[in-house]
């Protein structure tokens, strides 16, 4: 009896503020007349329901945990009463917040000149701030090793980096030998991603696929015009981005004037579009095993838009935090943009966009979650919010789309074992939210705060931090 007691102050001290246990009644039995376990670590979130992002419970909360993370990654994770957190553990107080893995951003552009290095970490910062504690950069060169381990090291705030290599464009590949040599040099570097841009021709790109294939690099992004969707998908490319050359491919060959025509003369073949084919190009994208980061909410802003660079401004308060350059010429770009296009055309083209998108979901192709940030209005870290609410606008239920953006991910990387999911061993990439996701994917912005690399930073100094952003750019 005596033992008993002893083990409900424990509790009652370790919870403050909940409810009176009932004396004499053991809560944990094999535990019970002994004293709980102790959990050690660096950092504790006690009281949390964790929303772990894989198994076939992946969606399910489990209430009222204790998550102890150590030497930055998740050390244990156990029912909050059934474990004492050790003294000198920093604790969070999470009671009925929820814990998710970090988002990673599968399509950004890493920042560095002609950006000055306080944008560059102003830029940075704005994905941590928003949960996204991953990054696959498309566009990479040597500078953004250093960048990489400087957040490793924990020297910057930013988020783990990927980095993918200079792009492989026209302009610069222009001979088979060429870019196989490329791909070797690439994959010694240490790029994680060997970037396809526009501009190869089909024998340039066979080398390249071959090349990468046989050193097993991954090789995506853009696919080449003279390319074509089918030969990319049979050349095994790794990753498709931007749905690029998707809606080309429904165009039967006959119909095609000469080459496809690239971003610019999507509107000529509106009109001998086959839809009927959107299943063999969902089957195929499947077969391939092809990853696909769409890019949604960019194509239908920077390319094939209907609004304004006000309406932009307007809609996207967030620009605030961006070097006032570099919004100017997402305006100008708006602008002209807009001033040679026919904006019925754009609304067709986005309309088939969604079509094509909502049929790859719904056939089961593999989606990654990306936003091409920081390009056309798309603010690192909150274009993520826009995507996610878009997708959840086409049909996806707010789980499928946060295992796009965490568990789906790890399984580009190969990495499940050690991140995309809230498990022990894994980083301590974590958000923390007031309210469940799962219910409204608007709750991944009611952040308590979060984790990158182990750092906490609760959502008042993310708050501190981002305003004093604002302030350098004249907000
Ligand atoms: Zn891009």
């Amino acid at each position: 009896m005596v033992d008993t007691v002893a083990r409900v102050t424990q509790i009652r001290r370790l919870h403050g503020g909940l409810p009176a246990v009932v004396v004499g009644v053991c809560l944990v039995a094999a535990a019970c007349g002994d004293p709980l376990p102790v959990v050690d670590g660096d950092f504790a979130f006690v009281g949390v329901n964790v929303l772990p992002m894989r198994g076939p419970n992946g969606a399910v909360a489990l209430e009222n945990q204790t998550v102890v993370v150590a030497n930055r990654r998740i050390a244990s994770i156990n029912p909050t009463d059934t474990v004492e957190v050790a003294d000198g553990v920093e604790v969070v107080e999470a009671d009925g917040q929820f814990l998710m893995p970090g988002l990673a951003e599968m399509h950004g552009h890493l920042p560095g000149r002609p950006l000055l290095p306080l944008d560059v970490k102003n830029l940075l910062f704005l994905y941590v701030a928003n949960g996204v504690t991953t990054v696959r950069g498309m566009q990479g060169d040597r500078s953004k090793f250093t960048m990489r381990d400087k957040i490793a090291r924990g020297e910057t705030i930013g988020p783990r980096l990927f980095v993918g290599s200079t792009a492989m464009s026209g302009t610069r590949v222009t001979t088979p030998e060429q870019g196989a040599q490329l791909v070797r040099e690439y994959q010694q570097s240490g790029y994680d991603l060997v970037t396809i841009h526009e501009g190869l021709t089909a024998e340039v790109f066979d080398a390249v696929a071959a090349s990468a294939n046989e050193l097993g690099m991954p090789f995506g992004g853009h696919v080449p015009d003279e390319v074509g969707l089918w030969r990319a998908l049979e050349a095994g490319q790794t990753s498709i981005d931007h749905l690029d050359n998707y809606v080309e491919a429904l165009v039967p060959d006959e119909a095609l004037p000469g080459g496809t025509p690239g971003v610019d003369g999507l509107a000529a073949l509106l009109d001998v579009v086959d839809e009927t084919q959107i299943p063999e190009l969902v089957r195929a994208t499947r077969a391939a095993g092809a990853w696909v980061v769409p890019t949604m909410v960019l194509w239908e802003t920077a390319f094939y838009g209907q609004q304004s660079a006000v309406a932009l401004r307007q809609e996207r308060p967030e620009v605030k935090y961006m070097p006032p350059e570099v919004v100017a010429q997402w305006d100008r770009a708006v602008v002209d943009r807009l001033a040679t296009s026919d904006l019925a055309a754009n609304r067709r083209i986005s309309d088939l966009r969604r079509l094509i998108f909502t049929a790859l979901h719904e056939g089961g192709a593999p989606l990654l979650l990306g936003t091409d940030s920081p390009q056309v209005f798309s603010v690192p870290g909150f274009s993520m919010h826009r995507e996610m609410a878009l997708w959840v606008a086409l049909g996806m239920t707010p789980y499928e789309v946060l295992e796009t953006g965490t568990r789906r991910v790890a399984e580009y990387f190969d990495a499940t074992d050690d991140f995309g999911s809230v498990a022990v061993g894994h980083r301590a990439d974590l958000l923390l939210l007031t309210a469940n996701p799962i219910d409204d994917i608007a709750n991944v912005a009611n952040r308590a705060g979060v984790m990158a690399n182990g750092r906490w930073m609760p959502e008042g100094e993310i708050q501190e931090r981002l305003a004093a952003v604002a302030t350098t750019y004249g907000h």
